[in-house]
């Protein structure tokens, strides 16, 4: 049996609103990163995590405390999403930080399989980071 753990990022779960959803389907159909295991492994989903966000002057630090919601609970191997694969510019150096951190545990970076190019997927995201949406300042200045 393996125990699987899942790291997002804070970017599309707390600012796009996605559920992992993707992720969750292809872990229940053994898609994707998860193909990679051997057929008649169990898998077990031990949780899911945000990063803290991305890290400034931090690196990997406050990322290594935060990991522990996973660590903590005999993970066998922990997954960085494919929105981390794809987007994060930080991924490199978080796995060789959390591979010198916790040498029995398996870092892989994906989870879903790939539905469009990963340049594709960028520029998507891209263009909703920079959609125009409403804030708070809207209501704070609306007057009428
Ligand atoms: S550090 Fe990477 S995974 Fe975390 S929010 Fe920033 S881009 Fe996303």
């Amino acid at each position: 049996m393996a125990r699987v753990g899942i790291l997002t990022c804070s970017n599309a779960t707390q600012d796009l609103g996605c559920s992992s959803v993707s992720c969750l389907a292809d872990f229940r159909k053994r898609k994707g990163t998860f193909a990679e295991y051997p057929e008649n492994e169990k898998l077990t989903l031990v949780g899911i995590i945000n990063c803290p966000g991305c890290p400034t002057l931090t690196g990997p630090v406050k990322l290594l405390q935060r990991i522990r919601a996973l660590t903590e609970f005999k993970v066998d191997a922990i997954h960085f999403t494919y929105c981390m694969k794809a987007l994060c510019p930080f991924k490199e150096k978080y796995k060789n930080a959390l591979e010198e951190a916790f040498p029995k545990i398996k870092i892989v970076v994906g989870t879903h399989e790939e539905h469009v190019t990963p340049e594709e997927y960028r520029e998507r995201v891209k263009k909703l980071f920079c959609q125009a949406r409403k804030t708070m300042v809207d209501v704070i200045l609306d007057k009428d």
